[in-house]
């Protein structure tokens, strides 16, 4: 597949092989971008804001609906690009590509609803004969940077807002799940997006990104994926806006008078979901000691069912990693965790880039699998006893994107709901829900702003006030 700059579809000679994890087969190649055509896709962007800054939002409204229609119709195409190039299962793929639609299709609803106000200029002495307003103006060049782990949905998360606040753009996906994305950049050119409005750029993040990061054309990053890379894009963006979804360590409490069915396949989902490669998948699992040996039993046994393998078979429940070496990572940490002390439950082992899904207890807090984010098939057990505690426990890491508390117990919600640290908390639900249209974010290295729909606009966007001076009114 190739790469969109200035208008036009290009291929390079030296390219990158878009493999499957399952099987290592080569599904296709995508062109090594360099800072050269990093270069080109920011001489295009002033021409290109020109172009997207007027087009009306009856405009970009129908592009962003007629891409999803096309996402819709031809789904099973999306989702087995998906299934193939990432980790998810083809039941994962096929959620995937329809929340995609629904992302865009919210985008596009949005893009109808960027409000401004009238400003009482007479509020103050002197303003008596001024009149004004602001309305919302779109903020310029939106640099989007991409993760593998929902490699269409989290583009769209990107795209379907830019394009609804009439921005130009300038993608560049993860190098691992490109494929998807192009798709997505398809489809809204077919849908009616002037190509040139929209830059695709395929390559290593740590070649290219200090080029595209650091352009003052630039006027805001919209980065999602892991601390480091954040930190390091941080260091180097200069005087822009930056918008940040990073990592976590979902922390999920199960107080004493949760539902345990539900908390149990609630959890189990919610760990193993895209192989635990889920910046909202549970990690920690913090459970009322009243309970804790009838949870574990039933989680445990729960896990032993899932099905891991082929990622295009229907009844298969997890697929493999996104690489080899991630999940030679996860089972370094297992064991290291293990040698310190900590009981393997089930799982721990691995074959190729596939992970067992993996269930441990007694995990020591100077075990990595405790402080740092898996983002891989595992998930620690711990006693709790007081919620106080519990709290303490959950808030303790550097992370704070989602957290979750079950109970039947509107007091143990509310203060768990309020005491978190976090940028949303699920009640009854474990952390890896999430709706589209939902403010998404966190606290702390969880990141910076929030996405979902509305609330991306809102940092797509900025103010620009008008007032007019009328002496002789
Ligand atoms: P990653 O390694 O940080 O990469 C994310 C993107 O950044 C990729 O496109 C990558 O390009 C690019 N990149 C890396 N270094 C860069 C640099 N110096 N300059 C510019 N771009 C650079 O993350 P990942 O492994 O793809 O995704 C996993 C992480 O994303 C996890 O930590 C997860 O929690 C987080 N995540 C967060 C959310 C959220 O909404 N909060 C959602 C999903 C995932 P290359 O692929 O070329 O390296």
């Amino acid at each position: 597949m190739k790469m969109l700059l200035d208008g036009q579809w290009i291929d390079r000679d030296k390219k990158i092989d878009v493999i499957d994890p399952y099987d290592n087969s080569v599904i296709d190649t995508v062109p090594c971008g360099s800072n050269e055509d990093a270069r080109t896709a920011l001489s295009c962007v002033a021409a290109a804001f020109e172009i997207t800054k007027k087009m009306s939002v009856y405009d970009r409204a129908q592009i962003l609906y007629k891409t999803a229609q096309i996402i819709n119709d031809r789904l099973e195409e999306f989702a087995t690009i998906i299934a193939r190039e990432g980790s998810k299962t083809i039941n994962e793929a096929r959620k995937e590509a329809s929340r995609c639609g629904n992302t865009l299709i919210v985008a596009a609803e949005e893009s109808k609803r960027i409000l401004g106000e009238t400003i009482p200029f007479d509020s103050f002495p002197g303003g008596e004969k001024r009149r004004g307003y602001y309305y919302r103006f779109p903020i310029g060049v939106v640099l989007a940077i991409t993760p593998f782990n929902d490699p269409l949905n989290l583009v769209a998360h990107k795209l379907g807002p830019a394009v609804a606040a009439g921005n130009a753009v300038i993608l560049k996906p993860a190098t691992v799940t490109p494929l998807s994305a192009i798709k997505l950049v398809e489809a809204m050119v077919e849908a009616g997006l002037p190509p040139q409005a929209i830059q695709l750029i395929t390559g290593y993040g740590s070649d290219i990104g200090d080029v595209l990061v650091s352009d003052e054309r630039v006027r805001m990053i919209s980065f999602t994926g892991g601390v480091e890379a954040g930190k390091h894009i941080a260091g180097k963006a200069g005087i822009k806006k930056i918008g940040m979804e990073l990592g976590s360590d979902s922390p999920v409490i199960v107080w004493k008078d949760a539902d345990l069915d539900l908390a149990v396949e609630s959890c189990v989902s919610g760990s193993f979901w895209a192989a635990g490669q889920n910046c909202i998948g549970v990690q920690r699992l913090l459970i009322h000691e009243d309970i804790y040996d009838e949870f574990k039993e039933k989680f445990v046994a729960q896990t032993k069912q899932y099905k891991i393998g082929d990622k295009l078979k229907d009844d298969t429940d997890m697929g493999p990693m996104i690489t080899e070496k991630e999940a030679e990572r996860v089972e370094k940490w297992v064991k290291e965790a293990a040698d310190k002390g900590a009981t393997v439950l089930t799982g721990g082992g691995r074959k190729g880039a596939l992970m067992e899904p993996t269930v441990l207890e007694n995990v020591p807090a100077d075990a990595t699998i405790h402080c740092e984010e898996v983002f891989g098939p595992t998930v620690n057990l711990y006693r709790i006893n007081d919620l106080d505690e519990a709290i303490a426990e959950a808030n303790a890491l550097p992370y704070g994107l989602l957290a979750a508390v079950f109970t039947s117990n509107v007091d143990v919600a509310f203060k768990a709901a309020y005491d978190l640290d976090c940028g949303g908390v699920m009640i009854n639900d474990s952390t890896d829900y999430r709706l589209d249209s939902m403010p998404f974010g966190g606290v702390k290295y969880s990141g910076l702003g929030r996405e979902g729909l509305k609330f991306s606009l809102q940092e797509m966007t900025e103010p620009k006030v008008i007032c007019f001076n009328l002496p002789k009114m």
